[in-house]
């Protein structure tokens, strides 16, 4: 198969003829349609996670078609559709698999990361981390769900009952996605882009942002909750400061850079920061239904399986609005 390899962080990915993936026990194999390109595909890429393995296939927004079945794998019938996440694989027995917080499974592994993704033309994946996918939608579009929208979903979650007014920093893959579930929830949404980047504040009020503006900017209204997908520390004092008391910020990305010191007027008045890690199955199981009959459009810029490399570019210089996703 062909599949496009990153075999160092730090240089570009390298385009290689790969024996085909066999499915083990409880795997699928999957004829890759389409694969999301996703900021933690740049921070992995860069070298500013800690342990891929290498050489890997990235790539954690697959979309595709079961091609063959492993030993004893039977969720899925030959030619059903079917999503692959990030979160490959846990351990089910640790404290955190007990407890509802596979998310957290410190013996988990991700897909792109610890085992090979979806820039290729076939992947195989533990059957139990898939989700089946409705053919009404392309497989372009449905991509940006399996990481983007999920994490986006799980971010608006975690920040809260009660959010009527929300601030999103950084209108990438993932805000464009939670953005439309929270206008489809009732909820107004305050967008924070670039300083100067009309493109991107466009964008958002087009998905039905409230207001759009710089995110050196104070929204016209102090927020119930923000949560900052740009992975600039800077952000969480700007966050904090837009948002009112009682209020959450959550950090959606996986890597952020250093945060500033900032006074503690700033968290008084019972505001809370936190992040988001990862997904849990259940987290799909109640995000991709809730897409499908919103239903979110995904604004997608595709790209040849062969040009991973001017995607991951595009991505990293802020070149397109929405999400990019790879064809094979
Ligand atoms: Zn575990
Ligand atoms: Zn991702």
């Amino acid at each position: 198969m062909k599949a496009m390899l990153l075999e160092r962080a730090g240089a570009p990915l390298v385009a290689a003829e790969l024996p085909d993936p066999v499915p083990g026990p409880g795997q699928l194999l999957i004829r890759v349609l389409a694969c999301g390109v996703c900021r933690t595909d740049l921070h992995i890429a860069d070298g500013e996670l800690a342990r891929p393995k290498l050489p890997l296939v990235l790539g954690h927004e697959v979309v595709g078609e079961v091609a063959a079945l492993g030993p004893g794998a039977k969720r899925f019938a030959i030619g059903n559709r079917v999503g692959v996440p990030w979160l490959g694989w846990t351990c089910g027995a640790c404290r955190y698999c007990r407890s509802g917080r596979e998310n957290l499974c410190e013996q988990a592994r991700f897909t792109g990361y610890d085992v090979d993704g979806g820039y290729a033309e076939l992947a195989v994946a533990d059957e139990r981390y898939c989700f089946a996918l409705a053919c009404d939608a392309t497989a372009e579009a449905q991509a940006p769900w399996l990481c983007a929208g999920l994490i986006g979903y799980r971010a608006l979650k975690l920040a809260g009952d009660g959010v009527q007014r929300l601030g999103i920093y950084g209108f990438g893959a993932a805000a464009h996605v939670v953005a439309q579930v929270a206008a489809a929830q009732g909820r107004e949404v305050y967008a924070f882009t670039r300083d100067g980047d009309a493109a991107a504040q466009d964008f958002a009020r087009a998905l039905g942002a409230a207001w759009a503006g710089p995110s050196s900017a104070r929204p016209p209204v102090a927020l119930d909750a923000a949560l900052i997908f740009a992975p600039v520390g800077a952000l969480v004092p700007a966050a904090l400061a837009a948002t009112a008391r009682g209020g959450c910020v959550v950090c959606g990305g996986i890597h952020m850079s250093p945060i500033p010191s900032f006074d503690y007027d700033l968290l008084w008045g019972e505001r809370v920061l936190r992040s988001v890690a990862n997904l849990t199955r259940a987290d799909a199981e109640e995000f991709l239904p809730l897409a499908a009959r919103i239903p979110v459009t995904t604004h997608t810029v595709a790209y040849p399986l062969a040009q991973a490399n001017e995607a991951l570019a595009d991505l990293r210089a802020g070149r397109f609005s929405g999400a990019a996703v790879l064809i094979p």
